[in-house]
């Protein structure tokens, strides 16, 4: 059976890993990326080299209409979404004291808000077709909080609440929804880390001593969008290295 996902953010470091894993499991991949990103072209380009054909669709994940047009043209040239990764996301990283109200509106916008936008766009469809997958890429701040977070540990926390009330709701349709909270992962969003700060306070709070790879989280992504994890919704599974155990 042809199986369809939607990844958010698929250029990125996670998303990218994800894209390559979901394909490898014969998913048909379908990639959004912010409007100002025009490198989706060599994106494929680069990739179709590889021998793996990904489609990529412009989408603002912040703007419920930019959604739902991406999702029609997706399900108009491509066929109808069974899952969904809501993976795009960003940091704006200041003390409270600091964070102004458009850091802590970007953020939200983009964690959480992008959540609605994109999910909406597709659930029915999943219910009505009685199979279907959320997978939401939350962190381990909204798990443990973090020092200069308080708008991103706020979205990602968010995106917890948002995975439970929607699993009750779409169970029984046989689509499930879950949570992954990864801890430090070596892709730009990390590497942007001061590496004085990376090895001396961040790396020593890692009991495995290393970042996580972006395929290691990809590989929890394969798992939740198979049929093998049919029955596991609503969970928000950590992968951190050992770093926040609860
Ligand atoms: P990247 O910065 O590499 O990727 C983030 C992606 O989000 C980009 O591809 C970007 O698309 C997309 N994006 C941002 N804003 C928008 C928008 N308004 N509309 C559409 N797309 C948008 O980060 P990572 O790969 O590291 O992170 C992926 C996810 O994992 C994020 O949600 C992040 O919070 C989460 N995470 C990452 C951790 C890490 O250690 N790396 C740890 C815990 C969680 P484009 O390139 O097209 O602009």
């Amino acid at each position: 059976m042809i199986r369809r996902a939607v990844v958010t953010g698929g250029m990125g470091g996670l998303g990218e890993a994800i894209c390559l894993k979901l394909a490898a499991m014969d998913y048909v991949v379908i990639t959004t990326h912010s409007p100002a990103n025009k490198g989706s072209e060599a994106w494929k380009a680069r990739w179709r080299a590889e021998g793996l054909r990904f489609e990529a669709f412009p989408c603002d994940v912040t703007d419920f209409d930019s959604c739902a047009a991406c999702a029609r043209v997706i399900e108009e040239q491509v066929g109808p979404i069974d899952v969904l990764v809501n993976n795009a996301g960003i940091t704006r990283d200041k003390t409270f004291r600091r964070m102004g109200r458009e850091d802590w509106d970007a953020v939200i916008r983009t964690n959480l808000d992008s959540c609605f936008n994109m999910t909406k766009q597709v659930v029915e469809g999943m219910t009505a077709r009685k199979w279907g997958r959320v997978i939401n890429i939350s962190s381990m701040s909204a798990q443990k909080g973090a020092f200069g977070q308080a708008n991103y540990a706020a979205a990602k926390a968010g995106m917890h609440g948002f995975t439970k009330a929607l699993a009750l709701e779409v169970a029984k349709a046989g689509v499930t929804v879950n949570t992954i909270s990864p801890g430090y992962i070596g892709t730009k969003m990390v590497n942007e880390i001061d590496p004085i700060v990376l090895a001396d306070k961040i790396l020593p709070q890692i009991p495995m001593n290393r970042l996580g790879k972006p395929e290691e989280v990809a590989g929890l992504v394969a798992y939740l969008a198979s049929d093998e994890a049919a029955f596991l919704t609503g969970a928000n599974i950590s992968i951190n290295g050992g770093q926040h155990m609860f």
